[in-house]
């Protein structure tokens, strides 16, 4: 009898390796600090020994990222995540002693909060920023003690297939591991019972995300993106926020959640902006066309979708000025167009750009501006520019967004020490600093009793007492 091809056996399903890193993580309670910190020291040196193959991937991904950008950004971003989280988790795990119940407190009670891992944490990443939307999250998913499967971008098929490799060759598949693909198998992997999930991405698919999470009780964080605007104020220094708005929407070519996308500007400075922007602009690429420091659009179709909002806006009557020389279509490079006033059905005004174009909108009075903002839904990010203290709190009391840069964009998401997340249709959950720690551990108080029980010699069980109930109604007070 001939002898049966060998069949090639297929990666394990997301269910699968749920299922397989659930027993390992229960086999091996308590999670300690030294196992923690050993993870998050493999997930660091994975980094740093592969930074130039994954910078490598993600060029080709992109069709020239540049190296720089994705050093910068995925690279030494994730970095920064993982070493504070490596370096603070002892203080982040310690118990913390609570008050206890009157009276047994008395009696020697006590209580205390200890946090305690989930389990197993699903996380789905992105495209325009594939290492970062993996590895930031999962630094404190591991801080907390959990394991993990990461699900990357399939825009970013190269970085994606080399994660997976990568992956495997520094941590055991119950500890850490990777399933890649495609929608179908992404809306697979939301479907899982996980211990938690998180997801960066779009609102869209965050609606989805959250449904099948939904089905099995699962928690979600969700990171997603939005409209974030930018508020000039009356008295800001016009070419420092023309400066620092070209240089934040420059990364990436604005395909960067917290990319400015609408630019509010008093009337009287508007046009002054415009040339402002134009400027600054051009100081960081004088040219577009074969620029190795431009990222390109991630691929074709996203290249055609903002061209497509800028060409709507300009066939709806709006202004469109260009920033930084001549675009290359073949190049998929694309000069910044400022689109000026689009009516507010134009598909630039309705959706997140997280592309090389941005809005811009005058006002008269702040509060005009504030209103507008506040019909949108609530933004990843805020910006402000400005120097009048009055007008900077009516702009933070009276708005709501993930985070906020004053006199720059961008900045906040770089913050380790502080909460990043979303708000509203921007998301929800944190990761970073003390906060993502706590987000994937479970808050679990425990009480424990004293030396004495006093209840029953105090006369506060059946029968009850007319003693007993006059005593709790003094107790009814305001
Ligand atoms: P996307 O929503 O199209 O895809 C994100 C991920 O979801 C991919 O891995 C994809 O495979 C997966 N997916 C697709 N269908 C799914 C389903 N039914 N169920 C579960 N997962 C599914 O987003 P994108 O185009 O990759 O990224 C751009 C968006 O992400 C923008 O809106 C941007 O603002 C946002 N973003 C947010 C952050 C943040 O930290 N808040 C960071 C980066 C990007």
């Amino acid at each position: 009898m001939p002898t049966p091809a060998p069949v090639a056996s297929a990666a394990p399903t997301a269910r699968e390796l749920l299922a397989s890193q659930r027993e390992a993580f229960r086999a091996a309670l308590p999670v300690a600090a030294a196992t923690r910190r050993e993870r998050l020291q493999r997930a660091i040196d994975l980094l740093v020994a592969h930074a130039e193959e994954l910078c490598a991937a993600m060029r080709e991904d992109f069709g020239g990222r540049p190296e720089v950008f994705s050093l910068m950004n995925d690279v030494l971003g994730a970095l920064a995540t993982l070493k504070v989280a490596r370096d603070r988790l002892d203080t982040w795990m310690a118990d913390e002693p609570r008050a206890s119940v009157a009276p047994f407190d008395q009696f020697g009670a006590t209580a205390w909060v200890r946090y305690q891992p989930k389990g197993v944490v699903g996380i789905i990443g992105t495209w325009n920023a594939p290492v970062y939307t993996l590895f930031a999250p999962l630094a404190s998913v591991f801080a907390a003690g959990n394991r993990a499967v990461l699900k990357p971008s399939e825009v970013d098929p190269r970085t994606a297939d080399l994660v997976a490799h990568l992956v495997t060759q520094h941590f055991a598949p119950e500890e850490l591991a990777v399933v890649t693909g495609g929608p179908e198998v992404a809306a697979d992997f939301a479907a899982q019972p996980w211990d938690h999930l998180v997801f960066t991405g779009s609102t869209i698919v965050g609606r989805k995300v959250m449904q099948a999470a939904a089905a099995n009780l699962v928690p979600v964080t969700l990171e997603l993106g939005g409209k974030s605007p930018v508020l000039i104020g009356a008295g800001a220094d016009i070419a420092n926020a023309a400066e620092r708005i070209a240089v934040g929407k420059a990364q990436n070519s604005g395909q960067l959640c917290v990319a400015p996308d609408t630019v509010w500007v008093p009337a009287a400075q508007r046009d002054a902006f415009v040339a402002a922007l134009k400027t600054e602009y051009a100081r960081l690429y004088p040219t577009i066309a074969g620029n190795a420091d431009v990222t390109p659009a991630v691929n074709q179709r996203h290249y055609e979708r903002v061209e497509s909002y800028v060409a709507d806006a300009a066939a709806h009557g709006a202004r469109v000025e260009s920033a930084g020389g001549s675009g290359a279509a073949d190049e998929r490079r694309m000069p910044l167009r400022i689109v000026i006033e689009p009516p507010a059905d134009s598909a630039i005004a309705q959706h997140e750009i997280f592309g090389s174009a941005l809005v811009l909108r005058s006002y008269h009075a702040i509060d005009e501006a504030i209103a507008a903002i506040n019909a949108g839904e609530r933004p990843l990010a805020l910006y402000y520019f400005g120097n009048d203290a009055a007008e900077q709190a009516k702009v933070l009391d009276q708005t709501l967004s993930g985070g906020v840069a004053i006199n720059d964009v961008l900045m906040h998401a770089a913050l380790e020490d502080a909460p990043f997340g979303g708000v509203g249709a921007s998301g929800m959950g944190h990761y970073h600093g003390r906060e993502g720690f706590v987000e994937f551990s479970h808050a679990r108080s425990v009480y424990r009793a004293g030396s004495h029980d006093p209840r029953r010699e105090w006369g506060m069980l059946p029968p009850y007492t007319d003693a007993f109930k006059t005593m709790l109604h003094q107790g009814v007070t305001p």
